[in-house]
């Protein structure tokens, strides 16, 4: 739909302004720091930083309702730059203008409702949206799409001229950072740090096929991490994890969309997300929060955050009840499939304990929990999801079983729906599924196979078959009937299918 066809009193605000006055904010010590240069750490104290706009309340020159109204007509709007996480420029970059936004077809990502037998079985009304829907594969690319654009405007204003944007990953971040570096060659170029053997092939093939300068590391990614931040401390890199504000800011995007495709009400609604270095529950949380402060949703749904008993040191804090007594410990993790949140150290801790007391004290009540589940339990129910219709990675996985978990623990009421956090596609992990299926898991991940489960192709080659189809190779004729024939009986013979009545 074309501007001059909007309703006049929208036509204002559906072009967005370049606006705002975005600093980084220290969680610890409170002080700011300009945007005009990349920073990751408070130079002061080392904390974590987060991007503030210091004239978020300007927002409110607008009530809740022209807001939703602004962003459900900016939908129809056929401008690249805003069909993907700059729908909610206002909140999510205003002061970046629409030429230097980089849009791959990130974000708006649909919300699918659990088929009917699986809600039969977990006996709530419940979602997955579907993070798995974006370019790279994974929910990475809304806090790309962010920290790239704002990026690509460094270079757009002079402020800088070549960027070597480096990461650490699990194997997402780096197939998304490599995307989005490939499509701003020759001024982008990118090096990803992996640990050895512990991201799947699909993830490895990801940067290697953008272009990108790709390391394997000895160790997981809590030690990549570490030599990550040790080259963004001495040298003139850009880091692109989510310790960078910009990932996290873009990542809200999620929150936005949510409240969208429910119709702004938040009502008895709970999302379910899998923590891993907690960079994605920490923009989730914040991106409620602020369409909470400007009316646009008038309730904070709950949130749950899931560990694997393999890597849980966020769901580890939270046991202590008592805030002052909690101390955070960094644990050792140990195999997981949820492999992109195989995390012993979040790096964005410090934001996660800041905002979720914010958020419970928004809310006035406790309003995010914890929970954790088996690495059984994620497969399990992974499995269980994509057999009914679904295309949920471990992760994904791994929110259905929070979900059953939360359940179990009285968590969530029988009038609560639920929205699953399925944060990449499942192809990424097809290598857990055959490891399932094959029974091929080493013990360390403590999973056995549930035969109902298992599914391995069956190779069919009738033993009366005298001539079989071979590539570059012509069956004569009576050959190639015997072929079909014989093995059209077989299959039929398999699936005990009865003979249709010839007329
Ligand atoms: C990165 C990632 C996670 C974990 O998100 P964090 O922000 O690190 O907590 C979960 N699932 C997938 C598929 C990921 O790529
Ligand atoms: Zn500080």
């Amino acid at each position: 739909m074309k501007l001059e066809d909007f309703p006049k009193e929208i036509q204002p605000y559906l072009l967005p302004k370049i606006e705002g006055d975005i600093v980084y904010r220290c969680l610890k010590c409170h002080e700011e720091f300009d945007v005009e240069r990349l920073l990751y750490t408070c130079p002061g104290c080392g904390s974590v930083l987060l991007l503030e706009d210091k004239t978020f309340e300007r927002l409110g020159k607008l009530s809740g309702d022209a807001w939703r109204k602004v962003f459900d007509y900016r939908k129809m709007l056929n401008i690249p730059a805003l069909k993907g996480i700059y729908l909610y420029h206002d909140v999510v970059g205003p002061t970046l203008p629409l030429d230097s936004i980089v849009y791959l077809g990130e974000g708006n990502t649909p919300v699918v409702e659990a088929n009917a037998t699986l809600q039969k079985k977990i006996g709530r009304r419940f979602y997955f949206k579907n993070d798995g829907q974006n370019p790279s594969a994974s929910f990475k690319d809304r806090g790309m799409a962010s920290a790239l654009s704002y990026i690509n405007h460094l270079i757009r204003t002079g402020a800088v001229s070549e960027i070597l944007a480096v990461c650490a990953s699990t194997g997402d971040t780096s197939a998304s950072a490599a995307l989005y570096a490939s499509y701003l060659q020759p001024r982008i170029k990118s090096a990803v740090l992996l640990p050895h053997k512990k991201v799947t092939p699909q993830q490895l093939a990801q940067p290697l096929g953008s272009g990108a300068m790709v390391f394997e590391l000895p160790g997981v990614f809590d030690d990549c991490m570490k030599v990550v931040e040790a080259l963004s401390e001495d040298y003139n890199v850009a880091l692109l994890n989510s310790k960078n504000a910009w990932r996290i800011l873009g990542q809200e995007s999620y929150s936005y969309e949510i409240a969208q495709q429910f119709d702004y009400n938040m009502d008895n609604k709970t999302v379910v997300v899998p923590i891993g270095n907690a960079g994605n529950i920490t923009a989730i949380i914040s991106g409620f929060l602020k369409f909470f402060k400007t009316g646009i949703i008038n309730t904070l749904p709950k949130i749950i955050g899931v560990q694997s008993v393999h890597a849980d040191p966020v769901y580890r804090y939270y046991l202590e009840p008592e805030p002052e007594k909690r101390v955070f410990k960094p644990i050792t993790v140990r195999p997981s499939v949820a492999q992109a949140a195989m995390i012993g150290n979040p790096v964005s801790m410090p934001r996660v304990i800041d905002l979720v007391e914010k958020y419970n004290e928004r809310g006035k009540e406790q309003k995010v929990f914890f929970v954790e589940v088996t690495e059984q339990s994620i497969m399990d129910w992974q499995l269980r999801a994509n057999r009914n219709g679904h295309i949920v990675c471990t992760q994904g996985g791994e929110t259905l079983a929070g979900l059953v978990e939360a359940i179990n623990s009285g968590l969530v009421e029988g009038d609560e729906e639920v929205i699953l956090d399925s944060t990449a596609h499942s192809l990424k992990f097809s290598g857990f599924q055959e490891m399932y299926f094959e029974d091929m898991f080493p013990e360390a991940f403590e999973i056995r196979p549930k035969r109902e489960l298992q599914n391995i192709p069956r190779f069919v080659r009738p033993d009366a078959l005298k001539e079989a189809p071979e590539l570059g190779k012509q069956l004569a004729p009576e050959q190639f009937e015997e072929f079909v024939r014989l093995t059209t009986e077989e299959i039929a013979s398999i699936l005990t299918l009865k003979k249709k009545k010839k007329a």
